[in-house]
């Protein structure tokens, strides 16, 4: 089932059908023809699962599809920003340039982003446009901070004796970019099985609060990124899609809820606290939310 209702700002939830009608507020919170394009984008209307549903936990897609739920037209709009990214590099995919094309295997189907020439004259490079935070490009770059010793030592205070330090990036920590690869490689396997080659796989990364402190002290400095994404073995994905829609297909036919999302899809819970559309029908979601409102409180 679909996002039916739009959480305001004021926190109240209005059928997305009324809010494009008339806002109950004197003002709108946005645009209207960026809440009807907000409104839009919700709209899927695919049968089967995509790759990033797949991607997903199994209990956050199914309840996606089964229950009604609402959204902050604010946090779509980053997904919108994601697809005019695309719009705007579709209008220019003139040459041996091919993109968002919707591809389908047996198990899945995944909408690329950009195929062709698109670095250099070398052809067969694979393509996606991200518009991301600061936060999961300092993961993703495998950014960290390391205390250095100054030299220097504390003359008073509590730490007297003690060696100065400070904080300088290092750049060779572990690269969190697993989803992004495993969704990369699912889009290499549905081109290469249609006879297009894949030599290389390039995230370009646009850093959505570039210019602020806080990304400066993430180590992130440019407001975009080439981040480069490694091959993971065919028999290992097609392992991982297969297992993931039997489930997603097992439990839609008999209608019980997946068990719990895995840490990893939750990312540790701060998405089930604040980024889980469906959080409050889910049993762990809705825990999670009231213990979170106790301690608030
Ligand atoms: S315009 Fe914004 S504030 Fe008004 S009903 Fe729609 S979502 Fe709510
Ligand atoms: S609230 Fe957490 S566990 Fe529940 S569906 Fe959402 S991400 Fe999964």
């Amino acid at each position: 089932m679909p996002a039916n209702q739009f959480i305001c700002v004021d926190g109240r939830r209005v059928a997305i059908s009324d809010c494009l009608k008339a806002c109950p507020m004197k003002e709108r919170c946005m645009f209207l023809p960026t809440l009807r394009a907000v409104a839009q984008s919700l709209e899927r209307g695919l049968k089967e699962a995509t790759v990033t549903e797949l991607l997903a936990g199994t209990r956050e897609t199914y309840l996606k599809k089964t229950v009604n739920y609402a959204v902050r037209p604010q946090d779509v709009l980053y997904a919108l920003h994601g697809s005019s990214f695309h719009n705007i590099n579709d209008q220019h995919t003139e040459g041996d340039i091919l993109s968002e094309i919707r591809l389908h295997d047996a198990v899945t189907s995944g909408k690329f982003d950009l195929y062709g020439k698109i670095l250099s004259e070398d052809d067969g490079v694979l393509g996606d446009l991200k518009v991301t935070s600061s936060y999961k490009l300092m993961k993703a770059l495998g950014i960290y901070k390391l205390d250095m010793p100054t030299g220097e030592v504390y003359k008073t205070g509590l730490r007297k004796g003690q060696e100065k330090t400070k904080k300088e990036f290092r750049y060779d920590g572990v690269k969190h970019v697993l989803d992004w690869a495993i969704q990369l490689n699912a889009y290499r396997r549905l081109l290469e099985k249609e006879g297009f080659g894949v030599k290389r796989m390039v995230i370009q990364a646009l850093c959505r609060d570039s210019g602020l402190r806080i990304t400066a002290e993430r180590g992130i400095d440019k407001s975009l990124y080439l981040i480069p994404i490694y091959r993971i073995s065919d028999r290992w994905l097609q392992r991982y899609f297969e297992k993931k829609s039997k489930a997603l297909k097992e439990s839609l036919s008999s209608h019980e809820l997946p068990p719990v999302c895995k840490s990893r899809e939750r990312w540790g819970d701060r998405k089930c606290l604040r980024y889980c559309a469906v959080a409050e029908s889910c049993p762990h979601g809705q825990a999670l939310l009231a213990e979170d409102t106790k301690t608030a409180g």
